[in-house]
């Protein structure tokens, strides 16, 4: 038996970054031996196992053909005769298709090495058509590379355009849609991510409610988000409210169906929609009645949940290059106040349930009163 690194752990080490994660091929064994090595079998369609120590994952050198639709739609054959390179051959990109033997040997047998020089994202063989999911991959690693000045090589354009054009990405599962979106929503350059598949025309398919958008003038707001925060939330949440911008759009809803359809975790939902609605009042805030003002604040959940107050700071200076942080300065310091208000301070008055609701709302009208009059 034989095992080898391979996949996204040789490339980057090639490329001198860290890895997410490493991924192990094993050569010449069957499931057999790696039970008996104390190997944890998890894989459902083909046969991946975990390492009793370290919880990497190890998979039997396998071929596959398409036989259905999708990314699962694959049969697989594992077999202690299937070679180091077959098992290659079946990746996607060039720069994933590399394995690294103990000694330190790379075995490269389709030029990943020098695509990683040229800094090209080439598909391996033909068979790239066969997974849908590549076109997103694909698109994800064109964003995660974009800064070292990475293209998808233009054959390889054509294979993902023809996916596209074959119906086959409506068949991806929900939870494969959103892992690469996240991927692509970390990385230094989101917009490279839609502007991929807007190119190979899936982007109508994947993300309709981002196909009406204009990438090219949103982007020095994206490099400025990523510098102040480059959290994936506050990206996907600077997308959504540039849509909001767009006309005829119901952009709570918007987001809202967008999250639900491919699943994404509702911390990105929650602070896309605080966004949008915080961007549409802060530029009039210190117009506002007090009760308009106590009731946004309330809306935002920035009384219960303070933290989110920097977070939309960061995007509106983003959106906005002519905010300074001083800008917000009277809103933080009205939190603030209001904050500090002690619910203690009006029970030891005797006050309980509704009454002491009121009280304590009274006194918060009170400072926001105060805040009108003075800014
Ligand atoms: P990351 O840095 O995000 O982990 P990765 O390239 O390692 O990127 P993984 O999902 O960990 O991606 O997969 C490990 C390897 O398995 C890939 O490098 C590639 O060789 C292969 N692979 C993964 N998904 C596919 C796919 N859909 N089609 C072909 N090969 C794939
Ligand atoms: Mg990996």
């Amino acid at each position: 038996m034989q095992i080898c690194l391979v996949g996204g752990a040789v490339r980057d080490q090639l490329l001198g970054i860290q890895s997410q994660d490493r991924d192990w091929v094993v050569v010449g064994a069957t499931e057999k031996e790696m039970i008996v090595q104390g190997f944890r079998p998890v894989g459902r369609d083909f046969p991946v196992f975990i390492h009793p120590n370290t919880g990497e994952e190890y998979a039997l050198a396998r071929t596959e053909r398409k036989s259905g639709h999708g990314y699962a739609g694959f049969t697989f054959f594992a077999s202690p005769d299937v070679s180091l390179e077959e098992d290659l051959a079946r990746r996607d990109l060039t720069i994933n298709a590399m394995a690294q033997l103990p000694s330190g040997e790379i075995i490269d047998p389709f030029s990943g090495q020098k695509d990683l020089q040229d800094k090209v994202l080439r598909h391996v063989s033909s068979a790239f058509s066969e997974d849908p999911l590549r076109v997103l991959r694909v698109a994800r690693f064109a964003a995660q590379f974009h800064h070292l000045g990475f293209q998808v090589a233009t054959d390889t354009m054509s294979l993902m355009r023809e996916i596209s054009a074959s119906g086959e990405l409506g068949f991806l599962s929900a939870e494969r849609v959103a892992q690469e979106f996240e991927k692509a929503l970390c990385s230094q350059h989101p917009l490279v991510f839609l502007d991929i598949l807007k190119q190979c025309n899936a982007l109508d398919c994947l993300f309709s409610e981002f196909s009406r958008l204009d990438l090219e003038p949103l982007s020095p707001s994206m490099l400025r988000l990523k510098i102040l925060n480059p959290a994936p939330e506050l990206s996907f949440a600077l997308l959504c409210q540039a849509i909001s911008e767009l006309q005829e759009v119901n952009t709570a809803s918007l987001i809202q169906d967008l999250c639900l359809r491919i699943k994404m975790p509702n911390r990105y939902r929650d602070l896309a929609r605080q966004f949008v609605r915080f961007y549409s009042f802060m530029s009039d805030f210190a117009q506002l009645s007090p009760q308009q003002k106590l009731t946004i604040i309330k809306e935002l959940r920035l009384l219960k949940e303070p933290n989110t107050l920097p977070e939309l700071i960061s995007l509106y200076l983003s959106r906005d290059p002519q905010m300074t942080h001083e800008d917000f300065e009277s809103l933080q310091r009205l939190l603030q106040r209001i904050r500090a208000l002690s619910p203690q301070s009006f029970m030891t008055k005797g006050l309980t349930g509704a009454e002491l609701g009121k009280a304590i709302e009274a006194a918060q009208l009170d400072i926001c009163a105060l805040d009108t009059k003075y800014t």
